[in-house]
C-alpha cells in the first residue's frame, strides 16, 4: 500500500533510511569510542528483527526506498543476514546496503549477497598494518582485506566503497597509498572528514583534514576530474584523468551537503533521528510495544520528520555535540 511521500518542513523528500542494528562493535576506533568500549544498550531494549522490518516496511511505503544497515558493527548482530533477507523481501525497499568494518566479511559476504544486499561500504582508515592497529586498537587489517576480497568475488556486490575517516596528523601518510589502492583495485575509496560524534567529545576543528586538502594532494600526482554530483549524494566523486578508477570526498565539515539531505536514521533502541547531529529523538519502540497501529506510527513519523533540521551547525558558535556517539547512531 503506497502512502503519501514523506517530506520534511523544508520541502525535502525523504528517501534514505539508515538503520543502526546494534551499538556494539568489535573494533575500538580512537575517533569513535574508548578502548574499554561503552556501556552497551540493554538487549531487551534493542529492536527485534520483526520490529525493524515493520518500521522499514512502513517508511518504504512512504517513499523511503533506500535502506542502509549500520551499527556499531552490524555483522556482530546474531543472524544479521536473516534480517537483511527480511528487509530485501519488502517490495518498496529498492536498495539495501550495509556499512561494515569488514572484519566478519570473509564469513558473511556470501550470505549477505544471497540475502539481497546490493551495496557495501567498508570502513578502512589505513592500509598500513601497524597504523591500522594504532587507530582501531585491533590488529585486523589482513582479515579485513581478506573480507574485501571475499566480497569482491561477487559481481552483484559492486561497486564496493571504502570509507576512510580523514584526521589531521594521521591520514596525510595514507593519502597516496589509498589513491594507488583505488587505482589498482575495483574499490571506490572515499575520504570522510572527521566529525564531532566521538564518545570522548574530544573532537576539535583543527583535527579535520579537509577533503579539498586531500584532493589537492592526490591531484599533484594523479590528476583528477570531477564527476557530476548525484542529488542528495554525500560524496563528491572524481575520476582519475587517466581512467584508472574513482575516488570520492565526503566533506560534512568543510562543505556541508545538507541542502538536499534526504536521510533519516533509526537507532538500535528504536529512536528516530532526523539528522546525524540531532539533539532530539522520537521514540518508535515505545508506541510499537504499546500496540500502536500503522496509522498512529505513520503520524508519529510524519510529525517528527516535519521538524527535521535544515542543516548541521558544526563549527558554528553554540554548536552542541549530540549526547549519542557515532557508534550508537550509525554512519
Ligand atoms: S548533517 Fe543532518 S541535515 Fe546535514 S546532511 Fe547530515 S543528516 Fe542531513
Amino acid at each position: 500500500m503506497e502512502l503519501e511521500p514523506l517530506r520534511d518542513g523544508h520541502g525535502r523528500l525523504i528517501g534514505d533510511l539508515r538503520v543502526s542494528v546494534t551499538d556494539r562493535c568489535n573494533f575500538r576506533c580512537q575517533y569513535c569510542m574508548p578502548a574499554e568500549g561503552l556501556p552497551w544498550l540493554e538487549r531487551s531494549g534493542i529492536l527485534s528483527f520483526e520490529e525493524i522490518a515493520r518500521i522499514v516496511s512502513l517508511l518504504s511505503a512512504m517513499g523511503v526506498h533506500n535502506v542502509r544497515l549500520t551499527g556499531g558493527e552490524p555483522l556482530v548482530r546474531r543472524n544479521f543476514p536473516e534480517l537483511a533477507r527480511m528487509l530485501a523481501g519488502i517490495d518498496d525497499v529498492h536498495d539495501l546496503s550495509v556499512t561494515t568494518n569488514g572484519f566478519l566479511l570473509e564469513r558473511d559476504a556470501e550470505a549477505l549477497v544471497a540475502a539481497g544486499v546490493n551495496r557495501f561500504n567498508v570502513s578502512v582508515d589505513s592500509l598500513q598494518r601497524d597504523r591500522f592497529f594504532e587507530l582501531t586498537r585491533r590488529d585486523a587489517l589482513p582479515q579485513v582485506l581478506r573480507g574485501l576480497e571475499a566480497l569482491a568475488a561477487f559481481p552483484e556486490a559492486h561497486p564496493i566503497k571504502i570509507n576512510a575517516v580523514s584526521i589531521r596528523d594521521f591520514t596525510e601518510e595514507e593519502v597516496l597509498p589509498f589513491a594507488q589502492f583505488a587505482r589498482r583495485t575495483p574499490y571506490q575509496v572515499r575520504f570522510i572528514e572527521f566529525m564531532p560524534l566521538d564518545a570522548d567529545h574530544a573532537w576539535t576543528p583543527e583535527q579535520v583534514l579537509s577533503g579539498e586538502e586531500i584532493r589537492a594532494a592526490i591531484n599533484l600526482t594523479y590528476p583528477l576530474e570531477p564527476e557530476p554530483r548525484e542529488a542528495s549524494a554525500t560524496a563528491q566523486v572524481y575520476r582519475f584523468a587517466d581512467g584508472k578508477g574513482r575516488i570520492g570526498f565526503i566533506n560534512p565539515v568543510s562543505e556541508p551537503f545538507c541542502g538536499d539531505c534526504n536521510r533519516i536514521r533509526l537507532t538500535a533502541d528504536g529512536r528516530l533521528r532526523t539528522c546525524l547531529f540531532s539533539l532530539r529523538e522520537t521514540d518508535l519502540r515505545g508506541p510499537i510495544r504499546d500496540g500502536a497501529d500503522d496509522r498512529e506510527l505513520e503520524q508519529i513519523v510524519r510529525d517528527a520528520v516535519w521538524q527535521k533540521e535544515l542543516k548541521h551547525h558544526v563549527g558554528e558558535p553554540g554548536f552542541v555535540q549530540p549526547a549519542r556517539s557515532m557508534s550508537a547512531i550509525g554512519g
